[in-house]
């Protein structure tokens, strides 16, 4: 497996030139072997990097089965379905993962912070939570996608268990050790995404942020704006209702 971060990002020419960032194999991203030749070129459509992508990692890492982009935007994915209609590429499985909203508002906040980022309200950012599952959902459904929905909080609690459903989604054989031993040793070439990205030792382990929990206005505003209250409860039942079939069948 290899892991690209935040492809979409890197798509749309930033990480490059001013911002020279470094990739998480200890690169700068215009010295990493997969980065390093990709940079943008003025006035080329976004499709020509993907092709360019595909064809320079199938050529470098012919062992690699499967990668994972971790765009998290309809934008990010729509560019492999197209290229997958394309025949450029063999097959897409798609995770939806998903944080509950209060959790979410709580991390995006300090996000925001740290990185000197505008702040905005609470709703604000529970409606923009909101809104992006419902565009996503659609998405999905309108183009007849397949996909695993998944619980970040699961994923904290249960981890062997929701690995174990996602690698049989992706066809991805072995154990979550032997996949932990991989996030350790293993190719990560991610410029952006999570912060403990660089951090071999960190990124392969999960540690829950409670910090929601002890939050008066989250807990009260999300109660209150009932349509995200109700998207939070029904992504989570949906969520724990497709483990548990997928439990059930393993056990069949
Ligand atoms: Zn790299």
């Amino acid at each position: 497996m290899l892991g690209l971060g935040e492809i979409r990002m890197l798509a749309t020419g930033r990480g490059w030139r001013d911002e020279n960032k470094s990739c998480s194999c200890g690169l700068n991203v215009t010295a990493c072997p997969v980065w390093g030749d990709l940079s943008p070129v003025d006035g080329q459509p976004k499709s020509a990097w993907y092709r360019r992508l595909v064809s320079g990692l199938s050529n470098q890492y012919p062992q690699a089965t499967h990668w994972v982009d971790s765009s998290k935007t309809i934008e990010g994915l729509q560019v492999w379905l197209d290229l997958l209609r394309e025949g450029v590429i063999s097959d897409i499985r798609i995770v939806y993962l998903v944080r509950d909203v209060r959790s979410w508002v709580v991390s995006d906040e300090a996000a925001r912070c740290r990185k000197d980022r505008r702040k905005r309200p609470l709703v604000s950012s529970m409606l923009e939570w909101w809104r992006c599952q419902i565009d996503l959902q659609k998405f999905l459904v309108t183009n007849h996608l397949e996909y695993r929905l998944v619980s970040y909080e699961a994923m904290v609690f249960q981890l062997n268990e929701q690995m174990r459903r996602l690698m049989d989604f992706a066809g991805i054989s072995g154990g979550w050790d032997d996949l932990q031993r991989g996030l350790r040793c293993g190719e990560v070439h991610d410029v952006f995404g999570n912060r403990v990205k660089s951090d071999a030792e960190r990124r392969s382990s999960l540690v829950y942020e409670d910090a929601w929990q002890y939050s008066t206005p989250v807990n009260l505003f999300t109660l209150m704006l009932w349509p995200v209250w109700r998207m939070n409860v029904n992504l989570r039942e949906q969520a724990n209702r497709d483990s548990d079939d997928a439990g059930n069948q393993a056990a069949v």
